[in-house]
């Protein structure tokens, strides 16, 4: 921290990002990402939007806004786009957040939240998970502060009902609910429906899983007009231009490619339920996944240690140093051939350390 560094600065703990190494190819299952390349017809219109880059771009992201609507059963005025989910729900904590309406999440959640919160200079209210790491929904009925809950959880992948959601919404008539979807097309179920059956709802969903346009950059947050509104004030009053040409046209060519998403979503989730069966097989407890990764245990080997044997056998898995997790590591779901690969290896560790 320099000499120069503000108070709001100073008690900042800057969110981690996974491991992007250069120094030799891995078989990377660390961010979630999607092994499959993006769409052709979303590269083609990325490509053909380069030549246009003298200009900024329609700040209101028009064509894409409304191709959206369309795709996702909402009025164009009911989205508002951003780069990568996480400005959305940046946009969310300082929209709905303040000294008076803490952010309240759970202790084992995404940990972009908590420094939001700090950078903010928001108050935060954390609510722990139940011992098998599910929400208890009855937690967050009538809380006062912003509700921020990713569904499906991460890095636990457990997703709750969107029934219970809607409890929860319902319950906190006073309060902005903000449901995180960063991966719900791999099993779990939207609560985008509800967006005008309540009036304090927000979602937010991502291009960077499902889609495969995590270099794009691109979001999203779902609400009613007067939300979006909200969101928009902030939008245009840090950065208008905030998707550059390149990421909204292939954000429109990934929303116009519909087979390949979905053919896309339906391997992981195979993939994904033969794994969690190999590594069950292997001694692991695995946590019900309903994204595109699990979250794992060996009955043997602590998180750290199966975190550094994998990388040294050129395969990049998530760790988190947290007391309550410590001894699990989280899996990104790639290919079937990195997954049986990744079996393969754990078994070979399983079997000379012990
Ligand atoms: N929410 C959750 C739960 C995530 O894991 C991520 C990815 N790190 C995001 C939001 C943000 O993703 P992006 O900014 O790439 O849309």
């Amino acid at each position: 921290m320099s000499k120069f560094s503000s108070k709001r600065l100073s008690g900042v703990k800057p969110y981690v990002a996974g491991e992007q190494p250069q120094d030799k190819k891995y078989i990377k299952l660390n961010t979630n990402e999607s092994p499959f390349p993006p769409s052709p017809f979303a590269q083609r219109l990325a490509r053909e939007s380069a030549g246009d880059m003298l200009l900024y771009p329609d700040p209101d992201y028009k064509s894409l806004t409304e191709i959206a609507a369309e795709k996702w059963g909402v009025k164009p005025t009911e989205i508002l786009f951003t780069n990568g989910s996480d400005e959305a729900l940046n946009f969310a904590f300082i929209a709905f957040c303040d000294q008076d309406t803490p952010a309240v999440f759970a202790d084992i959640t995404y940990g972009f939240y908590p420094v939001f919160a700090e950078i903010n200079g928001v108050p935060k209210k954390i609510i722990p998970l139940k011992d098998d790491f599910t929400i208890d929904i009855k937690d967050y009925f009538g809380v006062s502060g912003t509700v921020f809950i990713a569904n499906p959880n991460a890095p636990t992948g457990i997703a709750l009902k969107k029934s219970d959601i809607e409890k929860i919404v319902k319950a906190n008539p006073d309060n902005i609910v903000v449901i995180d979807e960063a991966y719900v097309d791999f099993g779990a179920e939207t609560c985008v429906p509800l967006i005008n059956k309540y009036d304090n709802l927000i979602i937010t969903q991502t291009f960077s899983k499902s889609r495969s346009l995590a270099g794009a950059r691109l979001g999203l947050a779902i609400a009613n007009e007067s939300l979006i509104n909200d969101l928009k004030t902030v939008k245009f009053s840090t950065n208008p231009y905030n998707i550059s040409r390149m990421a909204a046209a292939a954000g429109i060519g990934a929303i116009g490619d519909e087979e390949y998403f979905n053919a896309n979503c339906a391997a992981i989730m195979k993939t994904r339920e033969t794994f969690t069966d190999g590594l069950k097989k292997s001694g692991f407890t695995v946590l019900p996944s309903k994204a595109n990764f699990v979250f794992a245990k060996s009955g043997s080997l602590s998180g750290e240690k199966l975190y550094t044997e994998l990388k040294k056998r050129g395969i990049l898995v998530r760790h988190f140093d947290l007391p309550r997790i410590k001894d699990f590591v989280r899996i990104t779901i790639g290919d079937n051939k990195d997954m049986e690969r990744t079996l393969c290896v754990i078994s070979d560790i399983l079997k000379v350390i012990k």
